[in-house]
């Protein structure tokens, strides 16, 4: 029999080797017609008298991704049309289709012969719960093999077994830890963990997959033998007496109980330990198909599993213009962006020319890189090999000419006009025609800087944020002359050292820094009004925050807070920003000396490690402070989402993010906007344009005018529309795919 995603090869001890490799993919992941050729597979293996079990692996350089985008949105479409048409039955139709992986991999599990998940690379979510159900498991020793069970990072959780696989081969408190946070496991930790068997040199995988059932590994699973007994004890021991009481309260203490799919983990574990496995399974199966029906879990897989991929594969880049692949990249400017460019530019694998203004600044900047690459070697995340030859694409020079033959040049110098000027004409006069010039400008309009250029059309903005090595997100700007060639080639180098990026028109502080500028500010006027600094961080984390906006000012500098609201003054006026913000920033810069983490002074205070930072006590002296009891929480969190969740709508309705899922995929990787929401415009969408709209103009009459409705989200209420219904994306998952 042959099939499209497999091929299965038995040799001569009667041994099948099961090979997956997907054509047209780079990746194989689970799709309806894979899940059906994995049952045929299965029942062929069983059948056939002359084979002994079955190794399974991947003929490409992965093992799998997991589940594939089209049946995830298949997964939510269903659920959408049953509740419309079913609403009584939609749930069990749910419960059904939900245990098909489920049933599958049982059937794999009870099949009667002996089947090995020979794992060769990164091997995530259904795939790695696949081989969980199988009898064996070996992964082969290389940096590449990754095993992980991600699905809570997208809303999700682990609902083809995972939950109740797990804990019976680990301890509770190992199992949860792994699942709650997606955390990637290398073989030798997952080893350890008792998730998989053996390890063995890649070369030899298949073989010692082999030898596993040539000597004699038995097809049952220890949870069918009699007897089993939890690797961690029972759920009601003594061991579990001390971890249960404090396990929810560590998930609420992490996650504000934002992420119903992470309590469901809890819930699946704790009570499907206390029963068979196939009951086990079962209470899995309901809590999957609750949880599939929360709006969390639809918005998060939406941005960050579809969209996210979407625009990572380049949904932005406009057609009929070639892919470049870059043979150098300059960066000019070594200064703590350039520096940080630069690496990220080698450790994709592209030479690039690192100029400063002497050799000495060049070479500072590459001194960035060789400290990076010696913590990861450090830390055993890269080789001395693979150190030194990222270490080798970079050449730091003050030398223009080298520059000759770059297919990008990225500036990252002082934010000045007049140097930026002096940079783009020596740039321009050694690049090759057709080349593309980017500015990382954080405030200077693309358009205006283009004008120091010979060829506009070929001058773009690449906006990255720091620290470069660790964000993901890069926004791409259009200047009103950049042309498609630009955007394209800007796109695939943001491709190429794999990153996100979004395309954003020509504004002051393009999108993200928009929108973290009301965040910022919000906390100003909470401040202000003499809500408690503690209380001004906290309840930013409860919304869902990564970081406190006081604390993320520090971050920035509250010196250049003061800069910005300078500049912003002397460009559109006095009534630009709020008085009383441009009082308590001058308060802190010149009064008070505070500029943030880089002085160690700023809205908190830095005191030499181990001690931790804390917010500076003198901040209450500045503002009467109201009593924490009769604030309101709700009201601060609706503040914090609301603020920026309008500025988001403004810049759609403006264009300058003309894409939802820009909107949103950049306010969670820029600023980490409450995932669970899916992003700002998700936020809105999710609560309905209507209640939003009501919601702010409530917050209007005691907040200020900052929250009122604007004219677009009026139209929008007024029309029943939402942004991706309106926008064009889809209103659906995956439709603009
Ligand atoms: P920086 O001061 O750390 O680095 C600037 C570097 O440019 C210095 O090494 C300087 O020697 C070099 N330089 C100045 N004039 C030069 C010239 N004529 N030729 C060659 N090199 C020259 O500044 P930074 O924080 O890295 O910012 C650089 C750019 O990136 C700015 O436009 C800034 O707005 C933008 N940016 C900064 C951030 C951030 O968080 N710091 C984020 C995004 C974008």
């Amino acid at each position: 029999m042959s099939y499209t995603n497999f091929t299965v090869d038995t040799d001569a001890d009667g041994i099948a080797l099961v090979t997956w490799d997907m054509p047209g993919k780079s990746m194989n992941v689970f799709t309806e017609e894979v899940m059906a050729e994995l049952d045929a597979i299965v029942d062929a293996v069983t059948e056939d008298d002359a084979i002994k079990g079955a190794v399974i692996t991947s003929g490409k350089s992965s093992f799998s991704g997991g589940a594939d985008l089209t049946m995830i949105g298949a997964m939510f479409d269903r659920i959408h049309e049953e509740k419309t048409r079913n609403p009584d039955g939609a749930a069990q139709i749910l419960f059904d289709q939900v245990g098909r992986m489920t049933g599958l991999f049982r059937k794999l599990e009870t099949c009667g012969k002996p089947w090995v998940s020979a794992i060769n690379g990164v091997c995530m979510g259904g795939a790695f719960e696949m081989s969980l159900a199988c009898h064996g498991r070996v992964a082969a020793d290389a940096d590449a093999v990754k095993m992980a069970l991600p699905e809570v990072k997208v809303g999700i959780f682990p609902g083809a077994g995972g939950t109740q696989r797990v804990p019976r081969l680990t301890n509770q408190q190992d199992a949860l830890m792994m699942m709650t946070t997606g955390q990637n496991l290398n073989p030798k930790k997952a080893k350890s963990l008792g998730l998989i068997h053996e390890i063995a040199e890649p070369d030899a995988l298949i073989d010692t997959a082999r030898k596993m059932i040539l000597d004699g590994l038995k097809p049952v699973q220890p949870w069918d033998e009699k007897g089993f007994k939890l690797p961690g004890g029972k759920v009601w021991s003594p061991q579990g007496a001390q971890l249960w009481p404090a396990v929810s309260a560590t998930l609420r203490k992490q996650s504000y109980g934002n992420y119903p799919a992470a309590y469901a983990i809890l819930k699946c574990v704790f009570e499907g330990l206390q029963v068979p496995f196939d009951t086990g399974l079962r209470i899995e199966q309901r809590y999957f198909t609750e949880i599939l029906q929360t709006p969390e879990a639809y918005a998060m897989v939406r941005s960050l599993f579809v969209s996210l991929q979407e625009l990572g594969k380049g949904a932005r880049r406009p057609d009929g213009v070639e892919k470049t692949s870059f043979t150098k990249v300059g960066v000019i400017g070594a200064g703590f962006m350039g520096a940080g460019i630069a690496y990220s530019t080698a450790k994709a694998g592209i030479p690039v020319v690192l100029i400063d203004r002497d050799q000495e600044a060049a070479d500072k900047g590459k001194a960035h890189s060789e400290g990076l690459v010696a913590a990861a070697v450090k830390k055993r995340r890269m080789t001395q090999e693979q150190a030194d030859a990222l270490l080798s694409l970079i050449t730091p020079t003050s030398d223009y000419g080298a520059l000759d033959g770059a297919e990008l040049v990225v500036e990252a110098v002082f934010e000045d006009r007049d140097i930026k000027k002096t940079v783009t004409e020596a740039t321009e006069a050694v690049l090759k025609p057709g080349a593309v010039f980017a500015s990382n400008t954080s405030t200077l309009p693309i358009t205006g800087l283009a004008e120091n250029s010979s060829r506009p059309d070929d001058f773009v903005g690449i906006h990255f944020f720091s620290p470069v090595d660790r964000m993901m997100l890069v926004e791409v700007i259009l200047g009103e002359k950049t042309g498609d060639k630009a955007l394209a080639v800007a796109l695939d180098y943001v491709q190429a050292i794999k990153k996100t990026p979004i395309v954003v028109n020509d504004t002051r502080g393009f999108y993200v820094n928009r929108c973290v500028m009301r965040y910022m500010s919000e906390a100003y006027s909470m401040l202000v009004e003499g809500i408690p600094p503690a209380m001004i961080e906290n309840v930013a984390k409860m919304t869902g925050m990564p970081v406190g906006p006081l604390a993320l000012n520090d971050e920035v500098a509250i010196d250049l807070s003061q800069k910005i609201n300078r500049a912003t003054i002397a460009d559109l006026g006095t009534d630009a920003i709020d008085p009383r913000h441009v009082e308590l920033i001058d308060t802190m810069v010149d009064k008070h000396g505070r500029l943030g983490r880089k002085n160690v002074r700023g809205f908190y205070d830095y005191p030499e490690k181990p001690a931790k930072k804390h917010l500076w006590p003198g901040l209450k002296e500045l503002y009467p402070q109201q009593d924490a009891e009769t604030i309101d929480v709700e009201e601060l969190k609706k503040r914090y989402l609301a603020t920026i969740a309008l500025e988001a709508a403004r810049t759609m309705e403006e264009g300058i993010v003309t894409d939802p899922r820009e909107a949103d995929v950049g306010s969670i990787l820029g600023f980490g906007f409450a995932p669970y929401t899916g992003g700002a415009v998700s936020y809105i969408d999710g609560l309905g344009v209507q209640a939003f709209v009501d919601m702010c103009a409530d917050l209007a009459t005691r907040h200020g005018n900052h929250f009122k409705p604007t004219p677009l989200l009026l139209e929008m209420a007024k029309n029943g529309e939402t942004f991706y219904g309106r926008f064009g994306a889809g209103e659906r998952i995956g439709e603009a795919a």
